[in-house]
């Protein structure tokens, strides 16, 4: 393992940990209740709770390739991302479910430009967002396509969402709200997915 890992877990329990101590404690004594389901993708660039400067016990997280929902029925296969879905949702009752995609998603440009490898694992779970795919002028992949079918994936990933029945009862209760966000790497900020007119806005302006 590398030392930097080594070294960094040494320098929170010694420096960071101190004063999350007692948060800890009553999120153990208590229980956790996040509010938020985050699901977002593996990316070691997405960093959800520096994003949303959130902290212990507040969002309850899925990561994978492409930040990717894959359908509700339990006959297609396990799938761990479906059961984080029904845990968050059903046990934990969280009232809020984020999708967030991002800017520069390779799990999105691998769609359009397969890796070259023997991943098939990888490339069945990719086929999760193939509808996202959008046709190309003259075979040209551009930075605006990639940006377009990251958000278009995100709409995707909400749409199959809301196919859960457990997550469809809830939002209809007006007990859950779904949204899809796209996060721009570079420019540290968020753009919120209107569900209803497919339009873009800035989640929190300044
Ligand atoms: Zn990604």
């Amino acid at each position: 393992m590398s030392d930097s890992l080594i070294r960094g877990l040494q320098r929170f329990h010694r420096e960071a940990f101190p004063g999350y101590r007692e948060h800890f404690r009553e999120l153990v004594a208590a229980g956790q209740r996040p509010g938020t389901l985050f699901i977002g993708c593996s990316d070691s660039r997405v960093l959800p709770d520096l994003l949303t400067d959130s902290g212990p016990g507040d969002l309850f997280v899925s990561r994978n390739v492409g930040a990717l929902v894959p359908p509700h029925d339990p006959e297609v296969g396990e799938h761990e991302a479906a059961a984080v879905i029904e845990y968050a949702v059903a046990v934990l009752g969280v009232r809020d479910v984020v999708v967030c995609g991002h800017s520069h998603c390779g799990a999105v440009r691998a769609l359009y430009e397969p890796p070259g490898v023997s991943a098939p694992n990888l490339e069945r779970w990719l086929e999760l967002a193939r509808p996202a795919v959008m046709p190309l002028a003259d075979g040209q992949l551009d930075e605006d396509t990639l940006r377009e079918t990251e958000r278009r994936n995100v709409a995707l990933q909400l749409e199959r969402l809301a196919d859960y029945p457990l997550v469809r009862e809830r939002v209809e209760a007006g007990e859950l709200a779904l949204h899809g966000w796209h996060y721009i790497l570079e420019e540290g900020r968020v753009d919120a997915l209107d569900l209803e007119s497919g339009r873009l806005h800035p989640e929190a302006a300044d």
